[in-house]
């Protein structure tokens, strides 16, 4: 199969949908790779790299969308993209169409046949969004550290503490995939750790690898509250899947938190768990509600751009030699897990939460 690696247009968006290893692997099944110039540069991987691991390298967008039976992207596509869809092409990225109608208008009038990186699920789990939970939940206390120093308005605090200082204390709120990464590096960093989640289970397994190293609460209203009054940092970790973030610290609360506290809401792209979280970016990602700093950038694996493309891939490369392989429709048969990725095929909407969102035929 011809399969397109385009490089990402989308603002600071620095990842690729392709490492050299995922290259070289798909040129040893058979396929033919063509790589935009320069796609690598954002995540520091060069031209050279993907030529070495059998890629060609082509100049142009155009050229790589035209080549292609299939191609690899990132993120979906924005509206200089468009025109480059097409039906009877494979396109596999992440899409999130039942937030954005255009993109969606714009798969349809095409007809290509999208599959979503994020609706491919296997069991309960999401194996393509996972890795981003990852990276976004080893980064938060790291980015909580930074804005805990007193230059960034924090309270001056360091996570680990001293011998005879006390470490600083780090609330998670949420025990899932992201808040689990959060707790493991903010437990590496020394600091005093309290994970809360409604899920007993989830509260079981955690405690039986920390050992008591982290304690673990019944996330319940009450016990938020008397964690985060103590908090030097907040993270924000939950899910509900499919529905908004719930609120778990309000504007009040904060008020009584300690000056120059500071909360990290994770997640903040399914509208954040503190009432004051606004999506915030990377060039200005914090913003202070009464003495406590929030950031609440939406896409926090972005900023470390080279780990997030090996994750990222590492997930996406046996799916997309699935699709290659077999071709899709084979692919799709085969594993009912990715063929809930099926997002839009010849002009339908084949995902029910996409219809739903739009209100369009499923
Ligand atoms: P997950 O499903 O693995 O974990 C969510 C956890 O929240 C579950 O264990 C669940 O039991 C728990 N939970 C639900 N309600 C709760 C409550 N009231 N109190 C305490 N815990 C509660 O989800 P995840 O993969 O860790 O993702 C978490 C969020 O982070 C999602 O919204 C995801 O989209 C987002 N995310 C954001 C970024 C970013 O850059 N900001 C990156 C990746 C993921």
């Amino acid at each position: 199969m011809k399969i397109g690696v385009p490089a990402e247009v989308k603002n600071h968006e620095y990842r690729v949908a392709a490492t050299p290893a995922g290259v070289h692997e798909l040129v040893k099944h058979g396929h033919d790779v063509h790589v935009q110039r320069g796609a690598g540069l954002g995540s520091h991987i060069g031209d050279e790299e993907y030529l070495a691991a059998g890629a060609k390298i082509l100049d142009t967008a155009d050229a790589v969308w035209g080549e292609s039976e299939m191609v690899l992207k990132v993120k979906e596509p924005v509206a200089e993209e468009y025109h480059r869809l097409r039906r009877g092409q494979v396109l596999f990225t992440y899409l999130h169409l039942a937030a954005s109608r255009p993109c969606t208008d714009a798969l349809l009038s095409s007809g290509a046949t999208a599959i979503a990186y994020e609706t491919v699920q296997v069991g309960n789990t999401l194996p393509l969004l996972a890795p981003m939970s990852e990276v976004a939940g080893r980064l938060a206390p790291q980015v909580g550290a930074y804005n805990l120093m007193r230059f960034n308005g924090g309270r001056g605090v360091l996570p680990g503490g001293v011998p005879g200082v006390a470490p600083a204390k780090v609330v998670v709120i949420g025990g899932g995939v992201s808040g689990l990464h959060a707790a493991q590096i903010a437990v590496g960093m020394g600091a005093d750790v309290t994970i809360l989640d409604v899920n007993i289970d989830r509260l079981r397994f955690i405690d039986a690898i920390y050992q008591g190293r982290l304690k673990t609460l019944v996330s319940t209203a009450y016990a938020i509250e008397q964690a985060v009054l103590e908090a030097d940092l907040v993270i924000g970790a939950v899910l509900i899947p499919g529905a908004k973030a719930p609120t778990l610290i309000s504007n009040e609360l904060v008020s009584r938190m300690k000056p120059g506290s500071v909360l990290v809401d994770i997640a903040i792209d399914q509208g954040g768990c503190f009432e004051d979280s606004r999506p915030t970016t990377h060039a200005d990602p914090t913003f202070t509600v009464h003495n406590s700093i929030f950031y609440c950038v939406a896409n926090m694996p972005g900023s470390v751009a080279n780990t997030s493309t090996y994750a990222l891939t590492n997930a996406t490369l046996p799916y997309a030699l699935k699709l290659a392989d077999f071709g899709w429709q084979a692919a799709l048969r085969q594993d009912a897990g990715l063929a809930l990725g099926l997002n839009t095929h010849e002009g339908v909407v084949t995902n029910e939460p996409v219809a739903v969102a739009h209100g369009l035929p499923y």
